[in-house]
Order: structure tokens, then C-alpha cells, then sequence
């Protein structure tokens, strides 16, 4: 397992990796603001946050939905670095990309939602070399956006295989979407699994919960409920179904995302 994880405390994973050619970017055009997008639970609006603020830039979070009463640990912890949260209808949301959000943020520099650009691909091609991967033969990670995957497949070599596990139901669309983010004339063969979303984005079943905390306490690695959780499961199950040839190497990639965790009620995990 590759633990992207334990890069940093606030902004841990892989939305590092998306941020930092984008942040990069909003300061070489002079802008002084991020203002970007995402739901009350974005692992990307709190790691926006936290990376704005350690970078001295401004941020805005466009967010989607009325405000709850009680905000999210994620708005909380968003607005503790500086965000300023901008809430928006669900309808106005779906609308975000072609809405002209420079006349209102004429300082601002836009990263759509979970940082899913050119910039944060290539941000992803570089999580690889941050060990010694080679000897792989399969990668896996889990997919949100296909971001981060499109970076892995980039930088990936010819021998290697990279699978995707989806945690969003329904999300046929990621199969012609993610070949738009790959460089001309990758031949790295990559698969996308569907079957492993566990109900939808962000569901937890009390299984789910179990194999949490049963991996904790045979590993001392803790998973997020979102994501990591998911792939992990995805790989027992395809171990057990006998999916990888005898021989395979494979790397499991920890993207992070812990702080989702703090949404449960406490006690539900042992970690
Ligand atoms: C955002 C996120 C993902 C999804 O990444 P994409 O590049 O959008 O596919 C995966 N894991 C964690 C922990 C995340 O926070």
C-alpha cells in the first residue's frame, strides 16, 4: 500500500497531488484567490482550504446546497483555514460550470469540483514515483472523478495494470470521460470496476464498517469510509475470486480522505 495518507496532516492524499499545479497556476496568472466547488462532505473543499491557507491565498467555497443547521466537520474545519463558504441550490449547482463566477471573483482562479482538470492530471502523474513502484503489477485506487486514475495510467509503465475502483453508483459516464484526461498514445491497459460503490457515494453498511475496523486492527491502517474503504474491499473480493494471476504484485494506493471519518458518530470505529 502505498500510503499518500500520511504526506500531510490536513491535506492528505491525493488532493495534494490535484492541488498543487493548480495553485501553481492561479499564482502565475497573479490571482489571489481559489474559488472552487464541492458538496458538505468534499474531501477537496477541506484540502483546498488547508492548501490556500499554508499557500497565503484566499479561498472560496462554492457549496452545494442550502447550509444545515449544524455544518459539516468539513465546512468547520474549510472555514477554520479562511474559506469563505458560499452556498448555493442544488439547481444553481448543476449549473456551476457555465455560470460567470469571474464577475463576481474577478481575483479568483477556478478549480472545478474535485479538482478534476489538466493541471490536477498532472499533478497525479507524479504520485508514483514517490517509491519504488516498478516491480508492480497491478495498481489499484479508488475513483471519484477519474483524476487521479488518469494520472496513474500516465505515468504507469507498459507492464502494469491500473484498476479503478468506482464509489459512485451509476457512473457509466467515467468510461468515455476518462480517456479525455490521458496523454496521446498511452498503452497502458486500465479497467474500471462498477460493482464496489457499497449502496453509493459516501453509504456505509455495517459491513463496511466491520472490514473498517477488522483492517485496523490487523494492519494499524486506518480507511476512510468513501474511498479507501471501498478499494480495499474491492481487492479482497477480486483476491478471493482469484482475479490476479499468481505472481501479481499489487499496489493498493491510500488516498487519503481520513478526515470524512470524523462524520460517523463517535465509537462506530475503533480508530
Ligand atoms: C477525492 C478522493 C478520491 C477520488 O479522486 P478522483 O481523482 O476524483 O477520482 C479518492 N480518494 C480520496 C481519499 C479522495 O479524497
Amino acid at each position: 500500500m502505498l500510503r499518500l495518507d500520511l504526506l500531510h496532516p490536513e491535506v492528505s492524499g491525493n488532493k495534494w497531488f490535484k492541488l498543487q499545479y493548480n495553485l501553481e497556476a492561479a499564482r502565475s496568472a497573479g490571482k489571489t484567490r481559489i474559488v472552487t466547488f464541492g458538496g458538505a462532505f468534499s474531501n477537496h473543499i477541506a484540502a483546498t482550504a488547508a492548501a490556500c491557507h499554508m499557500a497565503g491565498l484566499q479561498s472560496t467555497g462554492i457549496i452545494r446546497g442550502e447550509a444545515a443547521p449544524q455544518l459539516s466537520h468539513t465546512l468547520l474545519q474549510a472555514q477554520q483555514y479562511g474559506m469563505e463558504l458560499q452556498f448555493i441550490s442544488r439547481e444553481a449547482y448543476r449549473q456551476k460550470d457555465t455560470y460567470p463566477w469571474g464577475q463576481q471573483f474577478p481575483e479568483g482562479y477556478l478549480i472545478p469540483e474535485g479538482g478534476h482538470n489538466a493541471a490536477g492530471v498532472r499533478g497525479c502523474e507524479e504520485i508514483l514515483s514517490q517509491a519504488p513502484t516498478h516491480p508492480y503489477t497491478h495498481i489499484m485506487c479508488p475513483v471519484g472523478t477519474g483524476t487521479t486514475l488518469a494520472g496513474l495510467i500516465n505515468s504507469a509503465l507498459p507492464h502494469q495494470q491500473v484498476i479503478g475502483i468506482v464509489v459512485l453508483k451509476g457512473a457509466a459516464y467515467l468510461q468515455q470521460e476518462i480517456p479525455q484526461l490521458l496523454r496521446p498514445h498511452i498503452s497502458v491497459n486500465w479497467q474500471l470496476y462498477h460493482d464496489f460503490h457499497i449502496g453509493g457515494y459516501a453509504k456505509a453498511t455495517p459491513a463496511l464498517i466491520t472490514f473498517m475496523n477488522d483492517f485496523y486492527n490487523q494492519t494499524r491502517v486506518p480507511l476512510d469510509m468513501i474511498y479507501t474503504a471501498k478499494m480495499v474491499w474491492a481487492f479482497r473480493e477480486l483476491a478471493v475470486q482469484q482475479h490476479f494471476p499468481a505472481g501479481s504484485r499489487i499496489l493498493l494506493l491510500h488516498t487519503g480522505g481520513l478526515q470524512g471519518n470524523l462524520s460517523l458518530p463517535p465509537g462506530v470505529l475503533c480508530f
